[in-house]
């Protein structure tokens, strides 16, 4: 057969996805643990949430490009661009307070004062230097709590940060490694940054067996109807 099926199907509960309206709530999953009603595809971090008559559903973000589902935002239907264009700005605005919300969490349950400065850092530029990175991420995993690193983003595009990376410990660089994009990662092999193979092998098996204390997802308010 000269043409393969498609990965993700359309589950049969759906229907015509048009006949579907987002309600603007999002939910931020931090251990990547949701999965799409649309088409089954599991380890989400955003899930957005339909509704059809009473029915509710959530769906993920490929989703939301993928199928032509708008919404109502007060009392206006949006056009399809603009519904997306409004789920990109809630999505950035709720990311950004997850990852503040986040750092105060770990901060709180760390005696560590750097963690202070990492907040400024983060309020300012939404993002963490590799060595900041590090150190919140070691913070995060004493924590206990099943967040996933991945939800922050570290800068590695100047070759100041990629030498900051490089010149980080080995654990260190293990541990900003599991929040890097596979083009980050490619980057930085190429540098000569990455950590070994075999102790990111070690790692991943240590990460697996121990046990993790859940946080519940959160949501974000849905925007104000005046
Ligand atoms: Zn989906």
């Amino acid at each position: 057969m000269p043409h393969s099926r498609p990965r993700y199907t359309l589950s049969d509960c759906v229907g015509d996805p048009r006949e579907w309206s987002y309600t603007w709530e999002i939910r931020d999953d931090v251990s990547f643990s949701s999965s799409c009603d649309f088409c089954g595809q599991g380890e989400q971090r955003h899930t957005y949430e339909v509704m059809r008559e009473a029915a509710r559903l959530w769906v993920c973000q490929r989703c939301v490009g993928r199928y032509e589902v708008t919404g109502v935002l007060e009392g206006e239907a949006l056009a399809l661009r603009e519904a997306r264009n409004h789920l990109h700005g809630l999505t950035a605005r709720l990311k950004q307070r997850t990852c503040q919300d986040v750092i105060r969490t770990v901060q709180a349950l760390s005696d560590n004062p750097a963690l202070e400065e990492i907040a400024v850092y983060f309020d300012r530029n939404l993002q963490l230097s590799p060595e900041r990175a590090a150190l919140l991420f070691n913070a995060l995993g004493a924590s206990g709590l099943a967040i996933d690193p991945k939800i922050f983003e570290v800068q590695t595009r100047s070759a100041v940060h990629q030498d900051e990376f490089g010149a980080l410990a080995q654990d260190d660089r293990i541990a900003v490694w599991a929040a890097l994009s596979s083009q980050q990662k490619r980057r930085l092999d190429s540098l000569g940054y990455a950590p070994s193979k075999s102790q990111l092998a070690a790692t991943r098996m240590t990460a697996v067996t121990s046990p993790a204390k859940s946080i519940s997802g959160r949501k974000s308010e849905a925007p104000s109807k005046d």
